[in-house]
């Protein structure tokens, strides 16, 4: 284990509050104070590899796609598309944020894939609803171009309705791992790859899904062998008995604890929940530790002094 590579999973408010319309300029101011942290992190010497979200850029490039003449690209192309977008706005301001502090460290900008099961349960059974509202009508017509399954989403509209199955394996582990051995700082993994299924033959085909970033980052963080697996989002714990008169923020934990925490369902499936188990496989995996706080307490983190901590 490499105590000194740190693998840090950007949550989507990073690039994209919540309530903003999304467009480039604030997308790249949020993407500018992410940087400032992030080459903070770099100062205090460690070798970082930047992974994040995707949900609201893929959501748009996807509404881009339904023009008459230009073909529309499926799905597992817009996340790539969406791979380049983030990084380019990430590759710009931390270069740039580098270049204030008279620091040259090359940022690079990898596509990357994640191997899924094809039996992955979640491929009969799409769950999760992702991109903008259609109309009944619309939707039948994509159904039956065999761009779908679009289905109604409670009752506000039809969406696509896409697996999200568990990531296995990083494709691009090696290039990854070399890159950031040189002291090169990559970002790779964005909105948890492209999700791509294995042939009997061992060729990849690019598959319909979305991979949560969380658990990709998990294996990704494990596949390279990094020391730290550091999840930064919006709140600076996880608490038990969230946003209850008896809320308790989790400083340190051990292993143990963290699962016994999970089990008892403190943490929302849909949020912390990822999270929390992502966490917890890092460090049942590879008994490094993983950290889950805001980018305000990052640095403090790092040192044992802020957010939860899940210890071996
Ligand atoms: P990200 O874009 O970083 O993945 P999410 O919204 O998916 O952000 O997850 C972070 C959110 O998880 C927090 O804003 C908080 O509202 C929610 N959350 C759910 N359960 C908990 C918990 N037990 N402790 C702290 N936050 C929680
Ligand atoms: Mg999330």
């Amino acid at each position: 284990m490499k105590a000194d590579l740190i693998v840090i999973a950007l949550g989507g408010n990073m690039i994209l509050q919540r309530g903003q319309k999304g467009t480039f300029e604030e997308q790249m101011e949020n993407t500018q104070k992410a940087s400032v942290v992030i080459a903070d992190l770099v100062e205090q010497g460690y070798k970082l590899v930047l992974t994040s979200g995707n949900g609201p850029q893929v959501g748009n490039i996807l509404a881009q796609q339904n023009y008459e003449d230009a073909p529309s690209m499926p799905l597992y192309v817009c996340g790539a598309m969406s791979q380049g977008q983030i990084g380019y706005m990430i590759s710009m301001t931390l270069q740039n944020e580098f270049k204030k502090r008279n620091k040259e460290v090359d940022v690079i900008t990898l596509s990357t894939r994640v191997i899924v099961d094809k039996n992955d349960p979640g491929f009969s059974n799409p769950t999760k609803p992702i991109g903008r509202f259609y109309t009944k009508d619309q939707a039948d017509k994509f159904n039956e171009e065999g761009k779908g399954p679009y289905m109604d989403d409670a009752g506000r509209g039809y969406r696509l309705f896409v697996a999200s199955p568990q990531p296995l394996e990083i494709v691009e582990k090696k290039a990854i791992q070399t890159l950031a051995d040189s002291g090169m700082l990559v970002y790779c993994v964005g909105g948890g790859g492209i999700p791509v299924v294995k042939n009997d033959d061992g060729t990849l085909e690019g598959a319909m899904a979305v991979i949560d970033k969380d658990r990709a980052s998990a294996v990704l963080a494990e596949q390279i062998d990094a020391g730290i697996l550091m999840i930064l989002t919006d709140v600076p714990h996880a608490c038990l008995n969230y946003k209850k008169e008896d809320e308790k923020p989790l400083g340190e934990i051990s292993l143990a604890l963290a699962m016994q925490y999970y089990d008892e369902g403190h943490f929302i499936k849909g949020s912390m929940g990822p999270k929390i188990e992502a966490a917890i496989r890092f460090v049942k995996k590879t008994q490094g530790k993983a950290i889950i706080t805001n980018p305000e307490n990052a640095i403090k983190a790092i040192k044992g002094e802020a957010g939860t901590i899940v210890v071996p």
